[in-house]
């Protein structure tokens, strides 16, 4: 599998604004964010992408939704928030470390760019 910065990350290698961890994941603040909060949350298996998930893989894909619901009711915006997954680089992915974004705190437009 390929070394990203979000493996780093997750070694602690370098410091990240970690507001979730589990034995599966790790829930982090964009670095560059899009919105007020912009959540990152990754599985600590390195999954390029959404299309190089396996059959196995099922079980942590629905776990970083769950996760997703959670984190986002914790940060209390539960009402309104986006998630957002980037498959391949002319889909915007930069960082080959499937992450769902997780967007709100702002009205977020319909189509998406
Ligand atoms: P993508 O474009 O692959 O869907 O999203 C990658 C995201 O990772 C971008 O929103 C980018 O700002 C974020 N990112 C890249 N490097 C780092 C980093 O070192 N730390 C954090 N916290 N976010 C990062």
């Amino acid at each position: 599998m390929s070394e990203t910065i979000f493996n780093k990350i997750i070694r602690k290698e370098i410091p990240a604004d970690i507001i979730y961890e589990d034995e599966l994941c790790l829930a982090f603040k964009d670095v560059n964010p899009q919105a007020p909060i912009h959540i990152l949350i990754i599985p600590k298996k390195s999954i390029p992408k959404v299309s190089d998930a396996v059959k196995d893989d099922h079980n942590v894909l629905g776990h970083l939704l769950l996760k997703a619901g959670e984190i986002a009711n914790t940060l209390g915006v539960k009402d309104a928030f986006r998630l957002v997954i980037n498959n391949g680089e002319d889909a915007g992915q930069t960082v080959f470390h499937l992450h769902i974004h997780l967007l709100a705190g702002r009205r977020l437009n319909w189509p998406p760019g």
